[in-house]
């Protein structure tokens, strides 16, 4: 009975709760997940979205991944913190980005994905495995 993921936003005008364990967690190193987030990756979890408890109201901006599915990447409108993603190809889900835990141990990497596209300056663990492109191709 460990789970219960808490974390927040850097103004804390957004928190949220989740119970449950992630159904993935990967990072990210597409090019999208570096200009959104100004660093080499996206550390992300994804929760059914039924599952996540959220206070505060995020926005959200619509982008298309490179599959053309539309990517949702949802921010703190007053501090501008990025928290969740929605996804067009996993309805139902919502991925919460792992720098806004409380305890960020509790984020464990599965995967790098999207290597392909990984900043020059990037060093992975070598434990990881890798894939190319997307985490589902
Ligand atoms: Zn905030
Ligand atoms: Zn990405």
């Amino acid at each position: 009975m460990k789970a219960k993921y808490t974390g927040q936003c850097l103004c804390g005008a957004i928190r949220y709760t989740v119970d449950v364990e992630p159904l993935f967690s990967g990072n990210c190193h597409c090019r999208d997940c570096q200009r959104a987030s100004g660093s080499a990756f996206t550390p992300a979890m994804i929760f059914p979205a039924s599952s996540v408890l959220i206070s505060g109201e995020a926005r959200f901006f619509e982008s298309a991944a490179d599959s053309g599915n539309s990517h949702q990447r949802g921010f703190c409108p007053q501090c501008g913190s990025q928290l969740f993603a929605s996804f067009g190809s996993l309805p139902g889900m919502l991925g919460i980005k792992a720098g806004t835990l409380d305890d960020t141990s509790r984020y464990v990497p599965q995967l790098d994905f999207h290597v392909a596209s990984a900043a020059a300056w990037e060093v992975m663990n070598p434990a990881l495995p890798k894939k190319p492109g997307a985490a589902n191709s």
